[in-house]
């Protein structure tokens, strides 16, 4: 629960006084989000949240040991519309869940600590995240940010194709982090129709600048979309560490970045 230099890493071990030192300090604040929502046959329906919260741990384990930094309790509930139907999922609207981190971020603020990064890892949350983060620029002047950690740069794995959703890579990264948790025998492609979809339009897409919305199930018939099967424990350790190391960066530059006032143009040499 703790670094190599007896850092909480995740959120129980906090106590207000640290806290309040933490504010002095200068401290970022870590909050991990993600989601508990099918993650077909063989996953857990906890994977998001596992998922943000280990990225949490190990990024602040790689961080300088006197980078304040204040991890906080993982946000396990995401905006998982995407997934509803299938049983297990958990699903925040998109207005619940902006008033959930809204709030948490107001908290952490009135806490005297004025950075904030959300540690994502549904692929459902980044664009809601990216917005109440502008809001609470707007609002209160906190330097508050969102990553997706599974989307940080890693290591190449020469194999590409669809892998959204229960597929290569999150199979991957959980059987080198929680092995037990991955059920076996693992399920083969399913899901991978969405880009056949398609076919002979343009301009419309799955994703990007004019992505038509999907649900998992108008693609997918067991909740995967991607290929489990081609999963490996080893490319996923090397992923993780790579996006973690990643993380950490991201991390120690918030803790040192600030906006440069402009220039008034009429006083500009
Ligand atoms: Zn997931």
């Amino acid at each position: 629960m703790t670094g190599g230099d007896g850092r909480p890493t995740r959120w129980s071990l906090d106590r207000s006084p640290s806290i309040a030192q933490l504010a002095a300090a200068g401290a970022v604040a870590v909050q991990p989000i993600g989601a508990y929502e099918q993650h077909g046959p063989h996953l857990p329906l906890a994977t998001d949240a596992i998922l943000a919260e280990e990225f949490a741990a190990a990024a602040v384990t790689k961080l300088a040991g006197d980078l304040p930094v204040w991890v906080l309790p993982t946000i396990a509930y995401g905006a998982s519309s995407e997934h509803v139907g299938f049983p297990g999922t958990i699903s925040l609207s998109s207005s619940t869940l902006t008033a959930v981190c809204t709030d948490v971020a107001s908290s952490v603020l009135a806490s005297g600590i004025h950075r904030m990064i959300f540690v994502n890892a549904h692929g459902g949350n980044p664009e809601l995240l990216q917005l109440l983060c502008r809001e609470l620029r707007a609002a209160t002047g906190m330097l508050a940010m969102t990553v997706h950690a599974p989307s940080l740069p890693g290591v190449e794995d020469g194999v590409g194709g669809i892998d959204v959703h229960g597929g290569r890579y999150e199979t991957s990264v959980m059987l080198a982090l929680m092995p037990e948790a991955v059920a076996q025998p693992l399920p083969g492609p399913d899901g991978l129709g969405i880009a056949a979809s398609f076919d002979g339009f343009e301009h419309l897409a799955a994703g990007g600048v004019a992505a038509v919305p999907w649900l998992t199930s108008d693609v997918s018939a067991g909740g995967v979309i991607g290929d489990p099967s081609a999963a490996d424990a080893e490319w996923g350790a090397a992923m993780f560490d790579a996006q973690a190391t990643a993380l950490a960066g991201i991390i120690g530059e918030l803790s040192r970045f600030q906006y440069r006032p402009p220039t008034d143009p009429g006083t500009q040499q």
